[in-house]
């Protein structure tokens, strides 16, 4: 993608422009995009179910809750193109840069597990009548052997395996690795109670794909990991994609970025963002800002995370959002750099109408204006040290305050200007004043400008 735009203006200089100072430059965006790690999220789903050598469920395990069929219906697009799958809900909300089809996927036949056994290297016991880690490890890996054993499936044709548990096994949702090697160890695990439940699916492929929680902050202040409901690795359960950070790191949006080099002191970036579910036409869809300014902790590392911001309607894929959500500009910040970071994700805030958010650990201020069914204009100013106007910065038409307006249509700018105010008031001077007499009470005025105003 190009490294600027027509749609990114710049500040008004048509104050600088009253009192002679200069104009300062537009800040020109980086795109960042990340590297797209898959085209194609390969995987099998096991249901599995527990019998003795008899044909009796196990103690504690019952019939499975769906078949093959019903699996088949929840889960791929071609089966259901009605609803909301898996299938479709990481073809659309990546507009098709990940995908989920029965051409790369499969729901297999259940595979039986016996009702305990041991893993064969360590000769650890496990049984299926109870559910720690060990031993629902230890049922894919039973799994994985009767399937390559025993059917002859190509495991290597399919990274990612969901593990469907058996009826009564396990009682929480999902599970899944954060992060695999993208070849055989990618694995999620769906406890009985929830394998109709696809936003489950989705949430637990989304952790394979390092993906951490999207959450937020509650009224008490305490960070909720699962609580920002914009995004399909929060809020359980309903159907959501995925929010602006996830969606950047996984590369399947690119992010107008900007940092101390291109966003100095007092300047505003005034841009239009296109909604996360538009084609991308070139417009904006996300924008970093990584405040770069805000010295590092002594070990290096950031001491303030970055700004992601996207605007979402209730469009297509996201015509479940919330009425809090949909066409609100949405704030986030997280520390994900890289496809393969797992970080959380924090939604800050989302705005509508004519709104100001101030990002106060990183000298930011956003302003949303017109919010239209598409695309959003907002506005992102970099406060200087101390938030206040100064005569350089009036001169030149910043905005070290960030209170959106500069040189002389800034009230703090005033005791800066060689204007007539009310900080300066007219001189009660005839029409034509003696010249020596003008000269000396302009110099004046110039030497001492009153700035404790
Ligand atoms: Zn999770």
């Amino acid at each position: 993608m190009r490294a600027s735009s027509p749609l990114l203006h710049p500040p008004s200089s048509t104050a600088a422009a009253l009192v002679g100072g200069a104009t300062p430059a537009s800040p020109v965006p980086r795109i960042t995009t990340n590297a797209r790690i898959l085209s194609s999220l390969a995987t099998l789903f096991v249901p599995l179910q527990a019998q003795d050598a008899s044909g009796a469920y196990c103690p504690g395990t019952g019939a499975p809750p769906m078949t093959v069929q019903q699996l088949e219906a929840a889960i791929f697009e071609e089966v259901s193109p009605n609803q909301v799958t898996v299938g479709s809900t990481y073809n659309r909300c990546t507009q098709g840069q990940l995908r989920l089809t029965r051409g790369n996927s499969r729901v297999v036949d259940p595979v039986v597990l016996p009702c305990n056994g041991t893993v064969p290297r360590t000769n650890a016991y496990w049984n299926v009548s109870s559910c720690p880690f060990a031993h629902f490890m230890a049922w894919a890996d039973e799994a994985d052997r009767i399937m390559v054993q025993e059917r002859k499936i190509d495991l290597a044709a399919h990274p990612f395996r969901v593990y469907l548990t058996p009826t009564g096994s396990c009682d929480f949702i999902g599970l899944g690795f954060l992060g695999c090697d993208y070849k055989s160890g990618c694995r999620v695990w769906i406890g009985s109670g929830s394998w109709h439940v696809q936003q489950a699916l989705v949430h637990e492929l989304g952790h394979n794909l390092f993906m951490h929680h999207a959450g937020s902050y509650t009224d008490s202040g305490l960070f909720d990991e699962y609580s920002d409901n914009s995004c399909a690795m929060g809020y359980c359960c309903e159907n959501r994609c995925f929010n602006t950070p996830h969606m950047w790191q996984q590369g399947w949006l690119s992010a107008a970025e900007f940092d101390r080099r291109n966003l100095g002191r007092g300047q505003t970036i005034t841009l239009t963002l296109a909604a996360q579910g538009t084609p991308s036409d070139g417009r904006y869809r996300a924008v970093r800002v990584v405040p770069s300014w805000v010295p590092a902790f002594a070990n290096g590392s950031a001491a303030v995370d970055p700004l992601f911001i996207g605007y979402r309607t209730g469009l297509g894929v996201d015509a479940s959002l919330y009425d809090t959500m949909k066409n609100h500009v949405l704030l986030y910040t997280s520390p994900v750099k890289t496809a393969r970071d797992p970080q959380y994700t924090t939604r800050r805030a989302a705005l509508k109408g004519k709104t100001v958010w101030n990002y106060d650990a990183a000298d930011l201020v956003v302003r949303t204006q017109a919010l239209t069914r598409d695309a959003a204009q907002i506005s992102i100013c970099r406060q200087a040290p101390g938030r206040q106007e100064t005569a350089a910065s009036c001169a030149k038409g910043l905005d070290y305050n960030c209170d959106g307006r500069v040189g002389p249509a800034d009230p703090q700018c005033l005791p800066f200007m060689n204007l007539n105010t009310p900080l300066n008031p007219p001189l009660k001077t005839p029409l034509k004043p003696p010249r020596r007499k003008a000269r000396r009470r302009g110099r004046s005025l110039e030497r001492k400008p009153n700035p404790g105003h």
